[in-house]
């Protein structure tokens, strides 16, 4: 089995992992989306990652998805829709038994992946840690945090673990992986859409508690419906902790609209509606925030799916 690090997607969350990666003397190799995206990639001649006022180059070797050659580890760093079509495009060169870290937000993207990959394991993570672009290949390490990574299938944790606490990557492996997933998308249902809607910081919730409080009402309901108690243990007095301590941060959905991108709605409040529908259980706040936030969306020209 060969040790390099495949990283799909050169963004945020993917850059920053491939430095850490190869400062510690790992085996990485970005994946970028065609020739083109190569081309430019390879006249900047590597990533730069920014942390505080430091900045440090690193030189990674890149290919495009048609190169030759297998796939043993992919750290799949896409947007959660982008995911499963591009790991699809891969599947021919992910060798048997290949393992996928899968860095989506959200929940339903996980599934769509496995789907495409029978043959893989896929590991779910769930990041804390914060990274954007400044510029193509430019990313810059802007709160630190921390990363659980988990096999809902397989509790065994993987031989390469070790590789992230060498590279200074702070994780865990987490067998309540799912629960992780559903704790994080019940907080980003009941905070973000309404930064949206209402056009603020996290901390301007603290004026629209009276929304807040029954959307976690309906999420606690969720979640116990959906095998989570623990995702639903004191979920109220965490989110009013959490908009408190962010106060002045602006939500990941909000700052996706401010800047034109389409969000990843589906796999967050989208896949909590799904979910309540599939269990039959009736949300009607999280359906109608929904359908407000779509509506919204829809009114900037920004996709809504
Ligand atoms: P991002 O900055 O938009 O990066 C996504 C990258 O994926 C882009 O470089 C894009 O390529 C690439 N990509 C998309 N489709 C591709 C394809 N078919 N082939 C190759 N590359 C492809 O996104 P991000 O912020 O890193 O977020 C990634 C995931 O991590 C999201 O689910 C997000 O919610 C989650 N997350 C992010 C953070 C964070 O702080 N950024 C924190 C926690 C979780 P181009 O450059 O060519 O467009």
């Amino acid at each position: 089995m060969s040790s390099t690090w495949h990283i799909l997607g050169a963004g945020s969350l993917g850059s920053l992992w491939a430095c850490r990666l190869a400062r510690s003397g790992k085996a990485v190799r970005l994946i970028l989306r065609g020739q083109q995206r190569l081309a430019a990639y390879e006249r900047k001649g590597g990533l730069t990652l920014m942390e505080q006022d430091v900045q440090h180059h690193y030189a990674i070797p890149a290919e495009s998805f048609d190169a030759p050659g297998p796939i043993h580890r992919l750290l799949v760093a896409c947007k959660a829709y982008d995911a499963a079509p591009a790991v699809a495009r891969l599947a021919p060169r992910l060798a048997h038994g290949a393992e996928l870290i899968l860095l989506q937000n959200g929940l339903g993207s996980q599934d769509e992946v496995a789907e495409q990959v029978p043959h893989a394991r896929c590991i779910f993570a769930s990041s804390t840690e914060g990274a954007f672009r400044e510029a193509d290949w430019q990313v810059r390490f802007a709160g630190h945090g921390f990363n659980w990574l988990g096999d809902p299938a397989s509790p065994g944790m993987p031989t390469w673990f070790d590789d992230l606490h060498e590279a200074g990557i702070p994780a865990e492996w987490a067998l309540d992986i799912p629960a992780r997933l559903w704790r994080k998308l019940a907080l980003n249902c009941a905070i973000n859409p309404l930064t949206v809607l209402h056009d603020c910081q996290n901390g301007g919730l603290l004026g629209h508690l009276t929304e807040v409080d029954p959307l976690c009402d309906e999420l606690v309901n969720l979640l116990h419906r959906c095998g989570q108690p623990e995702a639903a243990s004191d979920l109220h007095e965490e989110v009013q902790r959490v908009i408190l301590a962010t106060a002045a941060n602006y939500s990941s959905m909000y700052q996706d609209v401010r800047h034109g991108r389409r969000t990843e709605v589906h796999y967050l409040l989208g896949h909590a509606c799904r979910a309540a529908g599939r269990h039959g259980l009736a949300v009607p706040q999280l359906e109608h925030l929904h359908r407000r936030l779509v509506d919204n969306l829809q009114a900037r020209g920004l996709r809504s799916d």
